[in-house]
Order: structure tokens, then sequence, then C-alpha cells
């Protein structure tokens, strides 16, 4: 399936400068939604991991359907305050300001083969830090599956040391 087609491009959006890739409208079409699913397992075959993680609020649309589908658990990285029970906090830097993401901390125990899920990756800032939160909970981040990757961003530089894969890519 051609999934470029079906995600809409929103020049100028958060701001200036910005091409947005809005995967709306291929969510919103069942056919596409599953085939881009389907896509993101057939490039995680021959990786072995036991739980999918996935960042808010993208993360859980790509990565709690693809978990299901592969009969796997799915654990949530979310902003402060969200979560109900104990968590862990992990602040990341990105070019104006910091940022905090937390998960569960019996969400993930150490020696977890942890993959990685999220919808699209760009600088790498948030996938880096969801990593860094992982390890501190013993998890192995065993790969990184993103449906979109901006290749000009050079986001695996970032992620260098891990496996990373992506269904599209906009050069
Ligand atoms: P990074 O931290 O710079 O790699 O940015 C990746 C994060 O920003 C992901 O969680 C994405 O959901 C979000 N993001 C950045 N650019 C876009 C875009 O063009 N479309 C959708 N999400 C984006």
């Amino acid at each position: 399936m051609d999934f470029k087609s079906k995600i809409r491009v929103i020049e100028g959006f958060p701001k200036e400068g910005i091409s947005f890739k809005d995967v709306t409208t291929l969510l919103s079409d069942g056919e596409a939604y599953q085939a881009a699913i389907k896509a993101c397992l057939e490039m995680l075959e021959g990786i072995n991991y036991d739980v999918v993680v996935g960042p808010e609020a993208r993360g859980f649309l790509i990565g709690a359907p693809l978990a299901v589908m592969a009969q796997k658990g799915f654990v949530p990285i979310r902003k402060p305050g969200k979560l109900p029970y104990e968590t862990i906090k992990h602040e990341y830097f990105l070019e104006y300001g910091s940022d905090v993401l937390e998960v569960h901390k019996d969400a993930i125990k150490p020696g977890d083969k942890v993959l990685v899920v999220d919808d699209l990756l760009a600088t790498g800032g948030t996938a880096k830090a969801v990593c860094e939160l992982i390890e501190k909970l013993g998890g192995e981040v065993v790969g990184l599956a993103f449906l979109m990757e901006l290749d000009f961003l050079d986001g695996r530089k970032v992620l260098d040391g891990y496996k990373v894969l992506s269904a599209i890519n906009y050069e």
C-alpha cells in the first residue's frame, strides 16, 4: 500500500518551517491502519521482545494495536501526573527547555526485552528519553519501531547502538 498517500502533510504546523505528518488520516482508514500495523510487524520479524512500550499520545496508537497483534503486553509512557501508581521519572532536554516522562515502576522488570514503538522518529530526543527510562528499570531495549521516519533529521545518530526500524521514510 502507498502509505504516504494516506498521510496528510500540514505545512507550518505547529510552527513555521515544519512539514507536519498528520497520521490521523491514515488511522481513520481501517484498511490503511491495519496494513500499517502489519507492515510494522513484518519489519520486526526476527526480533525477540517481551513487551511493547509506547510514549503518549501517538505512540499508543501504533504501539497498542501492534502489541495486541503480536500477543505482547503494552506499557504506556506518560507525561507527569497521569499515572496512578508509583512511577519513576526521566527528565530530558530539548532544543528549548526540558520535559519529563514517567512510567509505572513495576511495569518493566529487570531483564525484560523491550520494543519501543512510536508513530514518528524526528530528532530522536523522545525515543532516546524513553530508552533511558526503560534502562533505569533494568529493561533491555532490543529495538525501536516507528511508523514514520524523517530521515533528514538524523534521529538515528542519537539512537546509535540501538536497532532502529521504520516503515515509511521521508527523505
Ligand atoms: P523527536 O523527539 O524529535 O524524535 O520527535 C518525535 C516525537 O514528536 C514523536 O513522539 C512524534 O509523535 C512527534 N512528532 C514530531 N514531528 C511530527 C510529525 O511531523 N508528525 C507527527 N508527530 C510528530
